[in-house]
Order: C-alpha cells, then structure tokens, then sequence
C-alpha cells in the first residue's frame, strides 16, 4: 500500500470542481486519507516547487498556485503514485490522454488543475510538507 500527495489547483477550486475531482480520484480506487483547504502564501509555494526554481516558468507558476485556495490531500492505495499519475494525465493537456483529469479539466500547461507526486521520494516529502502524521487518517 502506497502513499501519494496531490492538489487540487486554484483554476480547479474557481471552477467549482473540487468534487468532480475528488469523484474521480475515488472512483479510480484511490483513498482520500487527509485533506484541506489552504491559501499558500509565496514561501510556502516556493518551497513546494523548489525543484523548479530558476527554470522559466517558475515565478508564472508561484504567482498561479498562490492566486486562490487549493485542496491539499493524501491519496492511499496499491501502486498510488504511478495509479494517480496516470489518473492525471500529462502536464500539457494538449497530450493527455482521453478520459484523464487534465484532458477534461486543464486549461493550458499552467493552469493544468491538478498535481500529483512523480516519485515515493517526493511523496513523502510533499506529504509531510502540508500535514502532520496526527492529520493523515
Ligand atoms: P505537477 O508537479 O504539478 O504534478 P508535473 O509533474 O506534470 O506537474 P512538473 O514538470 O513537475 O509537471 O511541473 C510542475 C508544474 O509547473 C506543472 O504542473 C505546470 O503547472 C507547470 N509547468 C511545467 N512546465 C511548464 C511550462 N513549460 N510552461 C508553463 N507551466 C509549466
Ligand atoms: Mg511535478
């Protein structure tokens, strides 16, 4: 049984799709074992993405991950990481395969609704970044 971090992004919780997403990740078979609400201030996304910082992308994305409150949560399950990931689809909508979150629900590479750990070093990581172990069900 695997663990998996994933967010629902701010372009996501604007369109009210919150619950189409969480439909879906339940659907899929994956566990919903924490979850909530949060704003992130700048340090708090910098720190999420610090991986890609000095990339060209990275301010454009700060500035669209702390633009509006996202759903954080913990995903559980066989396989969770690579499941989800798959359950995303790519990062650029324009490639993801039919049927997956960001084919349905991204708008551009940026504004692509959601994220989900790429490996369990991460997963843990991001995991332990938004929650304390007394949060996670
Ligand atoms: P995530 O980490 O959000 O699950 P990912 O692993 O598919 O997505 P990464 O390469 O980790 O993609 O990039 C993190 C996020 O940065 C992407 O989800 C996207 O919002 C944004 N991003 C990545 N590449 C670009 C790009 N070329 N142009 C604009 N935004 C980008
Ligand atoms: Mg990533």
């Amino acid at each position: 049984i695997e663990r998996t971090f994933s967010i629902v992004k701010p372009d996501a919780v604007e369109r009210n799709l919150i619950g189409a997403i969480y439909q879906r990740i339940e659907s899929a078979g994956l566990k919903i074992i924490a979850a909530k609400m949060v704003h992130l201030s700048e340090d708090k996304a910098k720190g999420f993405y610090a991986e890609h910082e000095g990339k060209p992308f990275y301010d454009d994305l700060v500035a669209f991950m702390t633009s509006g409150p996202v759903m954080v949560q913990v995903l559980e399950g066989e396989n969770a990481i690579a499941r989800y990931r798959e359950l995303m689809g790519k990062t650029n909508p324009e490639e993801a395969a039919c049927g997956t979150l960001r084919a349905d629900y991204a708008q551009s590479m940026r504004l692509n609704s959601v994220h989900g750990s790429d490996s369990p070093v991460s997963a843990a990581r991001e995991i332990a970044y938004f929650f304390a172990e007394d949060e996670i069900c």
